[in-house]
């Protein structure tokens, strides 16, 4: 089957969270079990792009609002990603550093996606399907449908993965002349609470539409940011699927991030070795328990906790704390102020950083996901895979991938998102850590669990051919 994934980034091309690890792993799984996927997405000036060859594959004069935009598509050579990646380089509007954040984002992903479709459009051989992630590939599903340009993709199956409907694009109906033209009745579906909507657009337009966890999806039915009626409304289209994780760059025996490779059998001096580099490198002492937290410092992480959290934490139990993050300013500089107050017990990175998040997973003993909104979660995942232990709140793919210690599993769970809550698990895994001989069997168990692609890239297969019959 050909599989054409629409996303605004891609790991190890552009990564600004889980969407990237999702969009770089998932085709290459498709391909392994025979199937042709490959990647298309915006032009980001990042510096693996930077760095990389480039072919030009395709050109199109782009007219909105009678201006034209030169855009071109470059595929990627000379890579070994598992699938062929696809850019889209629109003059003026995908040419950036940054993969989101602009003012005239709603824009940009708009021309992005017309110029998907313009290409797809032309291709000799129209994909099986098309599987788009995000609010930022949300209205290809419409246009596909519904602009008088795009008849001839009509019948494409297309399917949309909500990896986050906190963010769901909205702009204002002024907007609507960017569009490829389509009957002015049809309006309604771009529509959501008087903006035009790309997220709800989707939903309401796509063959299947997926959430990436189970528990997530009944979550949304609840409360999903404004659209928990139109998700109740569509129910019987909806399905979730857990995200997986890619056990190749995911690998402790492997990862060249790490200072030390390590397997299960050789796990407790291999994590002891990345424990005590991660510790010198920051200034902490690798003979304390070491808790990490690794995420974007916004609400739904429940970052604007973590500084209260730390404090009490670090006056109740004789611990470390190592953080990697960057996010809301407000939050960065408490947790600035409190590197300084704290030396020697806590400290962090505010700021982007690959090599020190597989650092983390791999030295620190427990690791803290104290989030709000979780649509699935990748890192409790490599925490699992790395031995560490996870302590989350019981939410949307947390609540389906970890189980608590006291119900026979591998991790800690709490129920709200309070401080007291959080620093409460904090002191359970305190006492867990003091029962080495345990927490080195359940080290163990954490390592043997299968969080790989396998399974859930079959479950898309399943999907899309159940859209094709
Ligand atoms: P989300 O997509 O909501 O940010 P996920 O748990 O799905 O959360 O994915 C987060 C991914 O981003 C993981 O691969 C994690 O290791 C990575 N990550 C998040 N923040 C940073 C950071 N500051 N530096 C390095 N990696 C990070």
């Amino acid at each position: 089957m050909q599989i054409l994934h629409i996303s605004a980034e891609c790991y190890p091309v552009a990564k600004v969270g889980g969407l990237a690890d999702v969009v770089g792993a998932l085709p290459a799984y498709q391909n392994t079990i025979g199937h042709e996927a490959k990647v298309i997405m915006p032009f980001h000036k990042t510096a693996f792009v930077e760095r990389a060859s480039t072919k030009v594959v395709y050109c199109h004069d782009l007219v909105i609002y009678g201006k034209t935009y030169f855009s071109e598509i470059l595929q990627l050579v000379d890579q070994e990603l598992g699938f062929p990646v696809f850019m889209v380089r629109i003059n003026q509007l995908t040419d950036r550093k940054n993969v989101y954040g602009y003012d005239d984002d709603p824009f940009r992903f708009l021309a992005f996606q017309r110029v998907v479709l313009q290409w797809v459009l032309e291709q000799e051989v129209l994909p099986d399907i098309v599987h788009c992630h995000d609010h930022h590939t949300g209205l290809i599903p419409f246009m596909m449908y519904y602009c008088f340009d795009f008849e001839r993709l009509k019948e494409i199956p297309s399917v949309l993965s909500i990896h986050n409907a906190q963010y769901q694009g909205q702009f204002p109906h002024e907007m609507g002349g960017a569009f490829p033209r389509f009957r002015e009745s049809d309006i309604g579906l771009l529509d959501w609470d008087g903006m035009i909507n790309p997220l709800a657009a989707g939903i309401k337009c796509a063959w299947r539409v997926n959430t990436v966890s189970p528990s997530y999806m009944e979550e949304m039915k609840q409360k999903a940011n404004g659209l928990e009626g139109l998700l109740a409304h569509e129910h019987a289209k909806c399905i979730g699927i857990l995200n997986g994780i890619d056990t190749h760059t995911w690998n402790p025996e492997t990862d060249t991030y790490l200072t030390k490779n390590y397997t299960i059998g050789n796990r407790v001096t291999g994590r002891r070795s990345n424990k005590k580099e991660l510790c010198d490198e920051f200034g902490l002492d690798a003979s304390k328990p070491l808790f990490g937290f690794i995420g974007r410092l916004v609400w739904e992480k429940g970052a604007d906790i973590l500084p209260d959290i730390l404090i009490q934490a670090l006056h109740q139990f004789d611990i470390n704390i190592i953080l990697l993050g960057s996010g809301f300013k407000e939050i960065e500089d408490r947790l600035k102020e409190l590197a300084v107050r704290y030396p020697g017990r806590y400290n962090n990175h505010i700021g982007y950083e690959e090599r020190m998040s597989h650092q983390v997973y791999a030295g620190a003993d427990f690791l803290l996901m104290p989030s709000r909104v979780e649509p699935c979660g990748l890192n409790q995942m490599y925490a699992l895979r790395y031995g560490c232990m996870p302590i989350v709140r019981a939410t949307g793919g947390l609540k389906d991938t970890v189980i608590d210690i006291k119900d026979g599993g591998f991790g800690i769970r709490h129920e709200d998102v309070t401080v007291a809550q959080v620093v409460y698990s904090i002191g359970r895994a305190v006492a867990q850590y003091e029962n080495q001989k345990q927490f080195k069997e359940i080290q163990k168990t954490m390592m043997h669990l299968d969080h790989s692609w396998d399974h859930s890239a079959g479950t898309y297969i399943k999907l899309y051919k159940e859209l094709k019959e």
